[in-house]
């Protein structure tokens, strides 16, 4: 009998590593994207075209016409932790642009094949890359891997190919194009009602139809009308509200109570991330459960603002969840809100028919 050697701890191979720490930012194609959009956003751009294949497994392409990425800079926004957008941990509390952590592209070109291709407005060229494992890679083998000069407009260009081709379980484990491609287009719809004066475009590659389009001059009103449906947009409050006790203030539009869905949608973005949490869903579903037939669900679009120094977007990887201070206060005063302008238009709804 042979007798096993002791185990001996070893540390893991840094690409390991890597590979496992993207898993848990992109479990779905939709989580990439996702943090495609934020970065575009940040970047000051008016307009996002979207381009999905397979569900976004097979490709995933954001165009956008933000300020792009210095040539300079090329190399590293793929190596994690590399961000323009926070030099030190004290960052973390005054941080008001979407990204923080420098993650994102790291993460993707550790389980896709991703290229960039981007241009300032006072380059008289654009670049694109390839990188792979978090670091410039070439086209093909033997080639330069240095950022080529090419032809281009404004903005940036990310193409991300063969998500999880390096993850054959992950991979295996989506079975449905059209279900990844729903979720795009649930995240890509959120952003495109919230972001006002952005033009989005979403497309099924090989699509004739649209997909989602939304000019950049659409009011939050027509977005939702195109997003979503005329019957929502037609019935909708806007409402406002804001304290200094807690630090936050908030706007949104949500149903009256002529509009009765099948399902809470709930549109959330908390310091403009889009976000979902169940205490908020909850809340509302029984605000307005008084001013629906039974089963009835609301529309609701908010946006809240909250102090950064309240809110901790630190605690999960994905940045799914966001935790703030005096989170049940804020709710309550937000349902309250909303249910005294509810309360408003079915008097008046009454006050109509009586007359
Ligand atoms: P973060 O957004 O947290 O900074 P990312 O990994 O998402 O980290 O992006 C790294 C950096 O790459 C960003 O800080 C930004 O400087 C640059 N970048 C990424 N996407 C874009 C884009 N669409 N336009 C301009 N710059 C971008
Ligand atoms: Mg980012």
């Amino acid at each position: 009998d042979q007798i096993e050697a002791p185990r001996r701890i070893r540390a893991l191979h840094e690409d390991v590593v890597n590979k496992i720490a993207a898993g848990e930012i992109i479990v779905a194609p939709v989580h990439a994207l996702k943090e495609l959009i934020e970065n575009a956003v940040d970047a000051g751009s008016t307009s996002l075209e979207i381009l999905v294949k397979d569900g976004g497994l097979k490709l995933l392409q954001i165009t956008d016409n933000g300020c792009g990425i210095n040539k300079d800079d090329m190399a590293i926004p793929c190596e994690r932790f590399t961000t323009s957008k926070l030099k030190a941990f004290e960052d973390l509390t005054s941080i008001g642009t979407y990204g923080f952590r420098g993650e994102a592209l790291a993460s993707i070109s550790h389980t896709a094949h991703l290229t960039v291709t981007t241009k300032m407005a006072d380059s008289s060229c654009a670049w694109k890359a390839q990188y792979a494992g978090g670091k410039l890679a070439p086209a093909k083998p033997g080639q330069s891997a240095d950022p080529k000069a090419c032809a281009g407009r404004q903005g940036t260009q990310i193409t991300v190919e063969d998500l999880f081709y390096n993850v054959p379980t992950r991979r295996r484990a989506f079975r449905s194009a059209s279900e990844e491609y729903a979720k795009i287009a649930d995240q890509v719809g959120r952003y495109a009602v919230h972001c006002k004066g952005v033009a989005f475009q979403c497309k099924k590659h090989g699509d004739a139809g649209a997909g989602i389009a939304v000019p950049a001059t659409a009011t939050v009103k027509d977005r939702i009308r195109i997003v979503h449906s005329s019957a929502i947009a037609n019935e909708l409050i806007a409402f406002e509200l804001s304290n200094a006790q807690y630090g936050f203030k908030t706007e949104g539009l949500v149903s009256n109570a002529n509009y009765s869905g099948k399902r809470t949608a709930l549109l959330l973005f908390i310091n403009h991330r889009s976000v979902e949490s169940n205490a908020i869903k909850r809340a509302v579903e029984q605000t307005y459960s008084t001013f629906l037939p039974k089963g009835g669900k609301p529309f609701v679009y908010l946006s809240l603002e909250i102090d950064p120094a309240r809110v901790d977007v630190n605690v999960h990887p994905t940045k799914r969840e966001v935790n703030f201070l005096n989170e049940e206060e804020i709710i309550e005063l937000i349902c309250d809100d909303i249910r005294t302008r509810l309360g408003k238009v079915d008097t008046s709804r009454t006050f109509m028919t009586q007359s």
